[in-house]
């Protein structure tokens, strides 16, 4: 799983470690956020209304869920476990209250938290994407503080200073844990 903040990069990076290990999944998380443009259903994610994500929370569709800057989001466990049953390598972007719940819940797996080379570069990024309303940003920026203060939780830090070394961090982390698998 890759956690850490949003803004940090969480989706370029994942789409570059998929690209260079084309055998991992992508689990498609469900969340009551409205889609942004662009955004199809079933692919970016799952877009429930609150009352369905709710219901399926009381069904125990979840393996974790968190509410995240007004909006739920959550793993589904059919997106999961069909994938490790058959042995498959999933990746789950999520933000940190989830990430504690997956650690609790499924203890093998590999923990990534992806950080900023400075709280700067945070706000930057998230004012430069252009996705949130300036609100949002506030929000998203005040809950990347508590975030960042859980790096020393997980078990891999990388920082995303320069995009391909990045990557190429987490490529090696990946590897080695498939390779110890
Ligand atoms: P965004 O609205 O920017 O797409 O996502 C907001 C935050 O929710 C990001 O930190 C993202 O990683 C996180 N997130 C996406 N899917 C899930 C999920 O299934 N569970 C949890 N707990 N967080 C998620």
């Amino acid at each position: 799983m890759i956690t850490g903040p949003s803004g940090v990069g969480k989706g370029t990076l994942i789409r570059s470690l998929i690209d260079r290990i084309p055998a991992l999944e992508l689990s498609v998380s469900a969340t009551t956020r409205p889609p942004r443009p662009g955004e199809r259903d079933g692919v970016a994610y799952h877009f429930l209304g609150r009352d369905e994500f709710d219901a399926r929370v009381a069904a125990g569709d979840f393996v974790e869920w968190a509410e995240y800057s007004g909006n739920r989001y959550g793993t589904l466990r059919a997106e999961l476990e069909e994938r490790l049953r058959r042995g498959a390598p999933v990746v789950l972007e999520i933000e940190v209250q989830g990430a504690r719940q997956v650690r609790d819940q499924l203890p093998d797996a590999v923990q990534v938290f992806i950080a900023p080379p400075s709280g700067e570069t945070l706000r930057t990024r998230l004012i430069g994407r252009g996705t949130d309303t300036q609100e949002q940003v506030r929000r998203r920026l005040e809950t990347a503080a508590e975030e960042l203060a859980a790096q020393p939780e997980f078990t891999h830090v990388v920082i995303n200073d320069r995009l391909e070394e990045a990557v190429g961090s987490l490529v090696a982390i990946v590897e080695h844990e498939l390779a110890a698998a």
